[in-house]
């Protein structure tokens, strides 16, 4: 029965032929594993959100081992099943203290806990308002919930100012999200200035803050950027990930008894998932001891080192270990990332949909095991005379 339509395969086989005529086709490549930014081959890589280098320390290892020892390789099951193991529990326990907050929720990653903790609390009669730069996991949470989605151009004020009255008079709630450190622009959001015009409409908006890119980096103990301002306890859900700087693997949502009950009850992705993985959830506990005492402040010092000498080198601003060299079009940004791998430097070309079509770009992201000479060859082979002053 041919009615004229290609077949699924070709169907597909065509998406994919236009990706690569347009210079988006991805491919997985193998990476051998390394700490800091010389890989096994001898090329410089800048791409790493281990941004501490703990992913391989030797005392996450061992707590990942142990705990897989103890628990199991796996959880066996979900969480409110019987899958809520004592490694949940403590892990639960100490990312509510790391945060200072009631309690804490851990999710198997930073993405199901967006894509559970949006639609536990928003829905058809609300609003989700969200910055236009925001992670697909937030996206992809707010568009699940069902809410209306309303987009504020990245960092405007004024303009989410505008949509909270709007919104606020025709929906039930709103919940405003955004990321503390942009994820490809690394870039901070004005926590302090969103917090004031959340708290003009007491009790009806909430924010969700999601510190992915910020846990373990900024603030006291590397709390995270709304510690780091003061407004922490102002910020109704605080959502971080173990899978960066703190080296692990899995998400997790911080704030009030009332906001875990009801993730508890609500948010699928921890509901209709196995619990994380045992291993994962030993080795972030220890990554949340150790970046608590002094080695953890040893590494964020180095870390703030490190970005400090390329933003000197480069003149690009020191905000986070993220720093992205905006090229343009796609073809602009494949031709750079393939000059300099010519050098024996690997800095992927981020592309669409990523980032917004014309905003290519290259993204060096920097670590606490980066050393000054490794920074200075990144900064000669990207702006050449510039980095030398
Ligand atoms: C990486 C990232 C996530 C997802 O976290 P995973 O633990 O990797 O799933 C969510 N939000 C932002 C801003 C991120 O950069």
């Amino acid at each position: 029965m041919d009615l004229g339509r290609d077949s699924i395969e070709s169907q597909l086989r065509a998406a994919l032929a236009e990706r690569e005529a347009q210079g988006l086709l991805r491919r997985l490549r193998v990476s051998e594993p390394f700490t800091g930014h010389t890989a096994p081959d001898g090329t410089l890589r800048f791409a790493s959100n281990d941004y501490l280098g703990l992913a391989r320390h030797p005392r996450l290892v061992a707590a990942a081992q142990e705990a897989a020892g103890r628990y199991g390789a796996g959880s066996a099951a979900s969480r409110l099943v019987c899958g809520n193991l004592p490694v949940h529990a403590a892990l639960d326990e100490a990312l509510a203290a790391f945060k200072g907050r009631e309690a804490a929720l851990g999710f198997s990653s930073g993405y199901a806990a967006a894509l559970g903790t949006i639609p536990a609390l928003a829905g058809r009669e609300d609003t989700v308002i969200v910055d236009k730069l925001s992670h697909a996991s937030l996206i992809d949470g707010a568009k699940l919930s069902g809410a209306r989605l309303r987009v504020f151009p990245h960092n405007d004020l004024g303009y989410l100012e505008k949509l909270l009255k709007t919104e606020c008079a025709r929906a039930r709630r709103i919940l405003i999200v955004t990321e503390a450190v942009f994820s490809m622009d690394g870039d901070t959001a004005p926590l302090r200035e969103i917090v004031a015009l959340k708290e003009k409409h007491e009790g009806r908006a909430w924010l969700l803050v999601d510190e992915a890119h910020a846990t373990g980096i900024f603030g006291p103990g590397g709390r995270g950027l709304a510690a780091a301002l003061g407004v922490a306890d102002r910020i109704e859900v605080e959502m971080g990930t173990l899978s960066k700087a703190l080296g692990s693997s899995g998400g997790f949502i911080a704030g009030s008894r009332l906001l875990i009950d009801t993730l508890v009850n609500h948010a699928r992705s921890a509901i209709y998932s196995t619990a994380p993985n045992p291993a994962s959830c030993g080795a972030a506990l220890e990554a949340l001891k150790l970046v608590g005492e002094a080695e953890g402040e040893t590494r964020r010092k180095a870390l703030w080192t490190a970005i400090a000498r390329f933003a000197a080198g480069t003149g690009l601003p020191a905000a986070s270990p993220i720093f992205p060299i905006v090229l343009g079009s796609e073809e602009k940004a494949l031709a750079a990332s393939a000059k300099l791998a010519e050098q024996g430097i690997v800095l992927p070309a981020i592309r669409y949909p990523t980032v917004p079509k014309g905003k290519a770009r290259l993204r060096a992201s920097l670590t606490a095991e980066a050393t000054a000479e490794e920074i200075d060859r990144l900064a000669e082979a990207l702006f050449g005379e510039r980095s030398r002053g």
